[in-house]
């Protein structure tokens, strides 16, 4: 019997922002989980790379959910060598917390991508997917996808609609890039780690 709910935000968080932690409250609220465990990916295996080390990415994670209890950090993914599959990492968390049932949390254009997942049936028999609606996808066009995929594995992959906050760690990028100030779009004090350390361009806004 799992007696413990606990969520797995997955993603690059490239860097962390304030859309992923009201995303984050929004489902420990619905589904009444007990914490949620972000888990900065590694070394992505769809991607060439990311913009900041994973080392940064940890840290930046860390200070956004330090005011939160319920909310921890994971380094599971940035302290393996090579590739980090999604399959790896619940399997080890399944058998660190036997008693957990676990909620993956990600956005949905990363859900829509699971087919190309390594062992796709394997990673939804180990978790309750959860996927989060992103601005500029509709929720109309999600829920097909997700239909689409959910009849293609027998799966029961959950939509679910965030409060549309149009903040993407892509424009945040972008606004250090060309000297805009991204303020209140991420806590604080990832801002200032991010100037302070030079990351995504930041030299400007010194
Ligand atoms: P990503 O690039 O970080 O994000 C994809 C999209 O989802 C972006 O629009 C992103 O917005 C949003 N997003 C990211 N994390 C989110 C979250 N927890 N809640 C709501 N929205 C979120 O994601 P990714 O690197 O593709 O991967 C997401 C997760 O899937 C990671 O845990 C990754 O390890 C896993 N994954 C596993 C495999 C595999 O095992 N083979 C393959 C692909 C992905 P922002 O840009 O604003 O963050």
């Amino acid at each position: 019997m799992k007696n413990k709910k606990i969520g797995i935000m997955g993603g690059t968080f490239d860097p962390i922002h304030t859309g992923h932690l009201v995303v984050a409250n929004e489902v420990l609220n619905f589904y009444g989980l007990e914490e949620i465990i972000f888990i900065p990916a590694g070394d992505p295996p769809h991607k060439k790379g990311t913009m900041a080390g994973s080392f940064d990415r940890y840290i930046m994670t860390e200070m956004a959910v330090l005011s939160n209890h319920k909310f921890k950090v994971s380094d599971i993914e940035i302290k393996k060598e090579g590739k980090s599959y999604t399959l790896n990492t619940l399997t080890e968390l399944t058998e660190k917390y036997p008693d957990a049932e676990f909620y993956f949390i990600t956005g949905t254009d990363a859900v829509i991508e699971l087919p190309s997942w390594r062992e796709p049936q394997e990673v939804l028999k180990l978790c309750r997917f959860v996927a989060v609606s992103r601005p500029g996808i509709s929720m109309d066009e999600a829920a097909v996808k997700i239909s689409e995929i959910n009849k293609m594995y027998n799966s029961s992959i959950e939509l679910f609609q965030a409060p549309m906050l149009k903040i993407s760690s892509t424009d945040i990028r972008q606004r250090f890039k060309t000297g805009k100030s991204a303020k209140y779009l991420l806590p604080e004090s990832v801002e200032q780690y991010i100037i302070k350390n030079n990351l995504y361009g930041s030299n400007d806004l010194r």
